[in-house]
Order: C-alpha cells, then structure tokens, then sequence
C-alpha cells in the first residue's frame, strides 16, 4: 500500500539498490551445468529452500519485522524435485526454490511479495523477487512456442528445453522505462485507472523491439501526454517481478507545460508544485515505498 509523504526527511525511500535487486547473493551461473553438483545438493539436508506456494513468497515473522523463510531442506523433505530451481549461494549455502503442488510445508506462511516487499531486508526482498520471477516464467513455458511440444526444466531452472524441436528457452525479462518528467518548480505526475485511489505517479511504458529507451521515454511521454521533452538522463534501476519487467528509471525535463491526456492510458496527469507534495497534506498519495517511481519523486522533491 502506498505509504505517507515524505515529508522534510533528507534522504529519499529505498535509494539503489532498489528493493527487488538481488543483493547478498552469488548467482554461480556455472553450477547451473553441472548435474551432479545439483543432484548432491537436491539430497543435502543443510540446502536451504524457500518453499513458495504458487507464487505466493515464504515470509516469517522475526522481532524486526518480516524476512524470507528459508528452510534446511532436512526439516521437511529427504530430496527435492528437479523442478526446483537453483537460486545460487546465500553465504556460501544454495539455495533453491520450490513449489510444491501449490503448497508450502505447513509451518510456513506465504504472502504476495508486494505486500511486504518494502518490509524485508534487502537481500531477503532480491531473493524472493527472484523466485517469484523465475516461477512464474517457468509456470508460462511449459510448451514450446516454435512446436508446440512440451518442454523440460534444465540448468538447475534457467533454461527449458523443447526435446522434439531443440529449442532452449531462455527466463525473460521485459525492459520497461519509467520517467519523473519536470518543468522548474513542477512535476509532472499521472494516474492510471489500476492505481488504488488517490495515487499518482511517474509514467511509465514497454520498450518496444528496436527502441533505445531514451527513444521509449520520448515516445511514451510524447503517446501519454502529448509532451516534447528537452532533457533526458538515466537516474537508476529496478527489476520488478510483477511479474518480470525491469524498470528502467529517467528524469526528463518537459519543453513545454501544455498537456494533452491520452484518456485510453491514463484517467488524469497533472503538473504539481513541490512544495505542495511536500506538504503536510500533499494534494495526492505517492507510489509504494517499494517502487523506483516513488524513489524518482522523492529524489526530485529533496533537492527543492
Ligand atoms: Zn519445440
């Protein structure tokens, strides 16, 4: 849920690395080819896992607040499937995670990651993006897209392969641009019709085949507000498994004031002061904590 204005705090929300991005965590790419090592490590008693339940996250509840779940694998199982996925090593220990038939083991509790993302720690919120992303891919890939054939989980979970046609089908990650666009004193903030009430927040849009996103910037401000924009620059990034983008965060300074709202994508966009938004009682509620649209904002609104 979106939380409250920022008030006169000095520093923005969750600065990079944002929430979601895998920190604390080698990813040993290279043990992802190796059968054996993976075989030991799917019968090994001290593997963690995190069991998920569809894509549901395993959270518990410590004395500072909620953390991942991670569970010796000897605590409830003598062998996990090969349709566990390796994650990598977590201070020096795999991990894997896992999805039953759509249950976690009964001393575990699971939640939408969205609700607790801007909770975890951060390393605790990278891995469980990171199951949850991977998850899903391989919930959606179960046939091959050239074929039609079914396809098998290989490489520890990070290729499925077609066995009739060939074809090795890689996890997918959809870029996407997100940009504050600003005018002077002046932000320029929109709301679409999924938003909870009251929010409004940058804009954002696919990078589509064959575009720079700089280009997707232009563009989609250009599609959604009918704005030139004079200025671009990168500010950072964020993955987003909701349920596999990767957030590509720009600042843009708009060439002109004068919008023209694309009422398809958006119910409303407006220009706001930032001293307004920094107010006691802002005219509107900002993004999640959880989200590089927030950070975006409140970076902008602190240097005021
Ligand atoms: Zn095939």
């Amino acid at each position: 849920m979106p939380t409250p204005p920022p008030g006169r705090r000095k520093r923005p929300l969750n600065p990079p690395p944002h929430v979601y991005t895998t920190v604390g965590l080698d990813r040993r790419a290279e043990l992802r080819g190796d059968p054996r090592w993976l075989a030991a490590r799917r019968r090994d008693p001290a593997t963690l896992v995190l069991p998920m339940a569809g894509l549901r996250v395993p959270v518990a509840m410590g004395e500072e607040g909620p953390r991942a779940h991670l569970l010796p694998l000897g605590e409830f199982a003598s062998e996990l499937p090969e349709e566990a996925v390796f994650l990598g090593l977590v201070e020096g220990r795999p991990v894997f995670a896992w999805s039953g038939e759509g249950e976690a083991p009964a001393a575990v509790d699971t939640v939408e990651l969205r609700s607790v993302g801007s909770l975890l720690p951060p390393r605790d919120a990278g891995l469980l993006a990171y199951a949850r992303a991977l998850l899903h891919w391989h919930a959606r890939h179960r046939f091959c897209g050239a074929c039609g054939e079914p396809t098998r989980i290989t490489r520890g979970g990070h290729v499925r392969r077609c066995d009739a046609c060939g074809l090795e089908i890689f996890p997918r990650t959809d870029p996407a641009v997100i940009v504050l666009v600003t005018s002077g004193e002046l932000c320029l903030l929109g709301r679409s019709p999924r938003f909870p009430p009251g929010v409004y927040s940058t804009l954002a849009g696919f990078v589509e085949p064959a575009e720079a996103p700089e280009d997707a910037v232009r563009r989609e401000v250009a599609e959604e507000v009918g704005l030139p924009l004079r200025r671009i620059s990168y500010r950072s990034s964020q993955p987003w498994p909701f349920p596999q983008s990767l957030m590509l965060g720009f600042r843009a300074e708009a060439a002109g004031r004068r919008l023209r709202i694309d009422r398809e994508e958006l119910e409303d966009a407006a220009w706001f002061e930032r001293d307004r938004l920094l107010a006691e009682e802002p005219p509107v509620r900002l993004p999640g904590a959880d989200s590089i649209a927030r950070f975006l904002i409140e970076e902008w609104l602190l240097e005021g």
